[in-house]
């Protein structure tokens, strides 16, 4: 059992075919490392652009590269991506958080039409498993490397922003707190469809009163004070990634608004709601007790 800790570096460029901007890999960085959590190879390989044609500042100055290097490099996208492929092998690929695959899935679409990555069998994000272990993270705040990082008081020294020693960094992280029936549960089998269509599905907020997937069963608030289930007040007003609704608690008569959350993810809709305190500007509106 082997592992391959892949990290991609990229830059925005402008693809006159799609009429829009795509996510250019210009550098793979990966580590092979073996259930020991010993590293036992690794794979270093610059990208020659095909789309874009300058570098972009920040990457520019995040990685510290020019374009020229770049326009140097041996290899073109298609060209680094099958020696990629020979060096993970059988290995499971991980990635921190699933950006760098979708990336790769993006710009092997771009460049050999094949919408998936048939050479890799299964795969885990790495940043999952990590916000598992460290019990930190949530949907709205991801854990970032550096972050994760600096948590575990690992000293990098290795050039940051650049994908070896980012993959080295990812590594350090994991080897601390790998343990392997923790892991092997966020592994994901990546020969089924259903892969993919979990790793492309775009999460949406919601906004329609009317879709069939907004419960109103759920919509309720409870008194944050007494626990009362509360009166509303006004209509549901439709904000740009809510719903909103003034309450009064028919006990304390303490008012609100409350916000409903409707996401639409991959696992279903899930409803979460927040408790506002009044503004008294907002309130003009309250004293319909139409609910529709
Ligand atoms: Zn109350």
């Amino acid at each position: 059992m082997s592992y391959v800790i892949l990290d991609l570096e990229w830059n925005a460029a402008y693809s006159k075919k799609l009429k829009k901007h795509i996510n250019e890999i210009f550098e793979f960085g990966a580590v092979k490392i073996d259930d020991n959590m010993q590293v036992i190879d690794s794979f270093s390989m610059l990208v020659r652009p095909s789309i874009g044609k300058f570098m972009n500042p920040y990457v520019k100055k995040l990685t510290n590269m020019t374009f020229e290097e770049l326009r140097s490099a041996e290899y073109n996208f298609t060209q680094v991506l099958t020696l990629f492929a020979e060096f993970l092998g059988d290995s499971t690929l991980l990635t921190w958080s699933t950006s760098d695959l979708l990336a790769l899935l993006d710009n092997q679409q771009y460049f050999s039409g094949e919408g998936k990555l048939s050479f890799m069998t299964s795969y885990c994000d790495l940043q999952s498993y990590c916000e598992h272990r460290l019990g930190v993270g949530s949907a709205s705040r991801q854990l970032g490397l550096s972050t994760c990082a600096e948590l575990m008081n690992i000293e990098h020294s290795g050039e940051q922003h650049r994908a070896l020693a980012d993959a080295q960094l990812s590594f350090l992280c994991m080897k601390k707190i790998y343990r392997k029936p923790v892991f092997d549960e966020f592994v994901e089998d990546t020969t089924d469809d259903e892969f993919y269509r979990k790793l492309t599905f775009k999460t949406k907020m919601i906004t329609d009163l009317k879709s069939p997937l907004v419960d109103r069963s759920k919509m309720f608030f409870d008194c944050p004070e007494c626990g009362v289930r509360c009166v509303q007040k006004t209509k549901w007003n439709v904000k740009s990634r809510c719903f909103k609704a003034f309450f009064v608690c028919p006990e304390c008569k303490k008012d609100f608004a409350g916000q409903v959350f409707v996401k639409q993810k991959y696992e279903g809709i899930v409803f979460s709601k927040k408790i506002v305190r009044p503004n008294p500007e907002e309130k003009e509106d309250s004293g319909s007790t139409d609910n529709s």
